[in-house]
């Protein structure tokens, strides 16, 4: 459970200090629950410094840092099609990838090393979890 957005921007700061290359974060949850607020959490850890907001007009971000970071949010998809793998791959190439509402990716999503649900309990409290395949202890 978190208390403030700085709560989970601190969390997300944990996670991201156990991810490399190559790795893909699911970060799930309704609207307002806090998906961006982790990413920008656990971008900033990484060593992004330009501003992290979702991707509203585009699929995604890549943000540059010692380790590139994407950020991708699928709420507008409700399927991929195989024509758009080609889009999306670049985001996955080289970079810590995080996203938001992975339930409308599909099979062609890569396998999440982490998959972090969050959920709104009041204001300011949200309850995080979040299901590591080499459990980080977090
Ligand atoms: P999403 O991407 O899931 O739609 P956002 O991260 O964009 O959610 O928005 C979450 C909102 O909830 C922000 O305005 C943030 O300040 C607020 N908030 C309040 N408490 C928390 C908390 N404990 N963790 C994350 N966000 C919180
Ligand atoms: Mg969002």
């Amino acid at each position: 459970m978190t208390s403030s957005p700085e709560e989970t921007e601190a969390l997300a700061a944990r996670l991201a200090a156990t991810l490399r290359a190559g790795d893909v974060v699911s970060v799930a949850g309704d609207l307002g629950a806090g998906k961006t607020t982790f990413v920008r959490g656990a971008s900033r850890a990484l060593g992004v410094t330009e501003p992290v907001a979702s991707p509203t007009f585009t699929i995604g971000h890549r943000y540059e840092a010692p380790t590139p970071v994407a950020h991708l949010d699928l709420y507008r998809f409700t399927g991929i099609h195989a024509a758009d793998w080609g889009d999306l791959e670049p985001y996955f190439d080289g970079t810590i990838a995080f996203v938001e509402w992975p339930e409308h990716g599909g099979a062609w999503l890569p396998e999440a090393r982490a998959g972090v649900t969050l959920t709104h309990i009041d204001a300011t409290h949200r309850r995080v979890t979040i299901d590591a395949h080499d459990d980080p202890g977090l």
